[in-house]
């Protein structure tokens, strides 16, 4: 076996257990002869897949009754769109602007209607989240827009936003299902699953009732309207099936790991190794605002681009991939998700200190 240890921002390490079911069931799915790759997204198999799926994800974030669950496609950037055109009711949005995907979210709602940028934190390169405790949140406004983590940028909102009452809108990508989640306090939680759940191709939205409405933007795509999503159960068209089913077998894992708040425990222990050993380090250094410090994306540096470039290689070649930070920001990122194991965090922070040593 050579496996290695993948920091990758997204897509991302998978639970080994996870990909070893599947391969299990590659060839034949629970005796009916073929793979769940190669079944009628209509067929008994697959209902019971989606909708097992659907309750485990219930359990976990103990969605209430009155919140739909859809797998949709089109990753998180499709819902950049969607979002506006299905909740802005009055025209306006407030958007809270952290980084890259907010800002990319926040430019694509300027396109259908009255897009406010109430915060940013973009005059520090995004290394903290905005002091969101009493925001001119317009009194019109239809919701306000959250990038929850930040994945470039390995910030997090570790206290929500005061959105005055208004409709909270949540882009949770980067650290869905890394903690428990009060649902009660969104109106739509959405992610792409391909950094902390499954493969790339599904995105899941969470979104209260009440916002799933018939009077849409005006000529927003049938595909785009969670009204049809909703009422067909995620079965509008044919869903990302094979996506769905890994989907679900992360969740029975998660469970298996002791839900939300045993992930949590363990995040917090993973992360707490890595940054203790950069707020030591003479050569490397976390570039974000300690209180604001993400769990599952971990930016730094060495302040030498050669010297990154250095550290990136040898950290390669020794089996620790995928640490290049972002094309934006240079540097280094460890995304350390829930499937990264504690061992693998271990094993980088030696490596990272004999490295130091060699280079002092
Ligand atoms: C990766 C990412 C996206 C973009 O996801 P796609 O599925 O590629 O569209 C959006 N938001 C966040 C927070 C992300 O991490």
């Amino acid at each position: 076996m050579g496996r290695v240890y993948n920091f990758s921002a997204g897509p991302a390490v998978l639970p080994e257990e996870v990909l070893q079911e599947a391969a299990a069931e590659m060839m034949d799915y629970k005796g009916c002869g073929m793979s769940v790759m190669e079944m009628s997204h209509r067929s008994k198999e697959f209902d019971n897949i989606i909708k097992e799926a659907e309750q485990d994800l219930r359990d976990l974030l103990n969605i209430p009754d009155n919140y739909k669950v859809l797998f949709l496609q089109g990753g998180a950037s499709q819902q950049f769109s969607a979002i506006p055109m299905n909740l802005m009711k009055n025209g306006v949005a407030d958007y809270i602007v952290t980084g890259q995907w907010a800002k990319k979210a926040y430019q694509e709602a300027c396109r259908y209607g009255k897009a406010v940028k109430v915060a940013s934190s973009e005059d520090k390169t995004f290394s903290y989240i905005p002091d969101c405790s009493d925001l001119p949140i317009d009194d019109d406004a239809d919701y306000v827009y959250i990038c929850e983590n930040n994945t470039i940028y390995g910030t997090k909102f570790k206290t929500l936003p005061n959105t005055k009452g208004k409709t909270l809108v949540a882009d949770v990508s980067s650290c869905f299902l890394s903690e428990p989640m009060d649902v009660t306090k969104y109106g739509v939680i959405y992610g792409g699953v391909q950094k902390n759940i499954g493969p790339a191709g599904v995105v899941i939205v969470i979104i209260r009732e009440d916002l799933i409405r018939d009077d849409v933007m005006e000529g927003t795509p049938t595909m785009l309207k969670y009204k049809t999503q909703a009422d067909a159960g995620s079965l509008y068209n044919t869903p990302p099936c094979y996506g769905i089913y890994i989907c679900g077998k992360v969740f029975k894992w998660l469970k298996k790991q002791g839900g939300l708040e045993a992930m949590k425990e363990r995040n917090e222990k993973k992360a707490k190794i890595l940054y203790d050993f950069l707020d030591q380090s003479k050569l490397f250094k976390g570039t974000v605002v300690k209180e604001d410090r993400s769990l599952m994306n971990v930016p730094f540096v060495t302040g030498d681009k050669d010297m990154d470039a250095k550290f990136i290689a040898e950290a390669t070649a020794a089996g620790f991939v995928n640490l290049k930070g972002h094309r934006t920001v240079g540097g280094m990122r460890a995304s350390i998700y829930n499937a990264m194991p504690i061992e693998g965090v271990q094993k980088l922070v030696e490596f990272m200190e004999k490295f130091e040593k060699e280079n002092a």
